[in-house]
């Protein structure tokens, strides 16, 4: 499941993390292609809509039910490191042509970040951890596993890869494209836990802005992730709950994180309105919470989906996703409640359950409140 913040990304109140949903729902949808923001307007708006697929953005959480990933804690009170493992090559792997696909999505990142201009980010707060993103995936272009598969190889050899993905190089991750995985997800990519593992789906377009703000979402949750175990190195029994919380045993119900997610939505947000120059904000001004949750006038984003190189469906309900993610973000900091609540909300019609983290560093369940007009 991929969730998580950024430890440098802006305060929590402005951050979350976003669900992970999994999406049971769509099993009459082989043929298209659903990307979770649109799951979550297809899960607001009801049934009906669910015919419409969207290419989403976001994330799924990645489902670790092939390989849990919980890290035993030995008798005498010591931890060992989380387990490294992921699941075996999906069908169909194919490494070489993943070497390309990271190239070009490393090129593609730098070229995002040198356009951007990050001094246009409205919460400022969040600047910092944004930036970080972007390094983050700049810097693992030297980790010499990015590829899944020759992740899998040095797992097989019997490399220490625990010590090297979590302690002295703690944010390295691998991609992977795994269709198998994210057709149940319906999702662009998404982020297995534990082992750091950046899913992509085949269809993973780096010259698509709404792709790679996909992609950053998920690097949100790794960032928390990589923080979180950071954080709690000598505290076994705390990594121990959060590693659990991350392991979905089949037919459970996902889990999630709601500031997590919150903050992950909310790197998607700005980076989205500041790649439109503040036209995102504008628009989810222009429009009522019903107008975008029934798609409506989209003449009014004509150019907007002209500039994010969106073409289909899929992706236009996409846009919606970041579009009512934005109606809520941009109302100010008197409103970060119902903010939050928006993603909890979406991410509870996703299927998952909601949670958040206590003080103690412990997931407690988490009670949203409704949502004005829609419920
Ligand atoms: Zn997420």
């Amino acid at each position: 499941m991929g969730r998580k913040n950024h430890r440098n990304a802006p305060a929590s109140k402005e951050g979350a993390r976003s669900p992970r949903a999994r999406a049971d729902v769509h099993k009459n949808a082989e043929n298209h292609r659903i990307r979770n923001a649109l799951l979550l307007i297809a899960a607001i708006v009801g049934p009906a809509a669910l015919g419409v697929m969207f290419k989403g953005s976001n994330d799924g959480t990645f489902d670790n039910t092939m390989n849990p990933a919980i890290t035993a804690t030995t008798s005498d009170g010591s931890t060992s490191q989380p387990s490294a493992s992921g699941p075996d090559l999906p069908p169909d792997f194919d490494e070489a042509k993943l070497d390309i696909l990271i190239a070009q999505i490393e090129n593609a990142i730098s070229a995002f970040k040198a356009q951007l201009n990050f001094d246009k980010i409205k919460h400022p707060k969040m600047k910092p951890g944004i930036i970080n993103l972007f390094d983050l995936v700049e810097r693992n272009a030297k980790n010499d596993l990015k590829n899944y598969g020759k992740y899998k190889r040095a797992e097989a050899s019997n490399k220490d890869l625990s010590a090297t993905r979590v302690t002295t190089r703690p944010y390295d991750f691998s991609y992977l494209v795994d269709d198998s995985t994210l057709d149940s997800l319906k999702f662009v990519a998404a982020y297995s836990h534990f082992p750091r593992h950046m899913i992509l789906s085949s269809d993973f377009n780096p010259n698509s802005p709404m792709d790679l703000l996909a992609m950053l979402h998920e690097a949100t949750h790794l960032g928390t992730d990589a923080d979180f175990v950071l954080d709690t190195r000598d505290n076994p029994e705390t990594l121990r709950a959060y590693l659990y919380f991350y392991t979905h045993k089949p037919g459970e119900k996902k889990k999630c994180d709601v500031v997590d997610e919150a903050k992950a939505w909310a790197v998607q947000t700005e980076l989205l309105n500041v790649f439109l120059d503040g036209d995102l904000e504008k628009l989810a001004n222009s429009m009522s919470v019903r107008q975008i949750m029934d798609r409506g006038e989209s003449h009014r984003y004509e150019d907007i989906l002209k500039k994010l190189k969106i073409d289909n469906e899929e992706e236009i309900y996409s846009f919606m996703g970041l579009l009512l993610s934005a109606k809520y973000y941009f109302a100010g900091p008197n409103r970060v409640n119902e903010y939050i609540d928006i993603i909890a909300y979406i991410h509870e019609k996703l299927g998952a359950r909601l949670f958040v983290m206590d003080k103690n560093k412990r997931f407690v369940s988490y009670k949203r409140k409704p949502v004005v007009g829609l419920e």
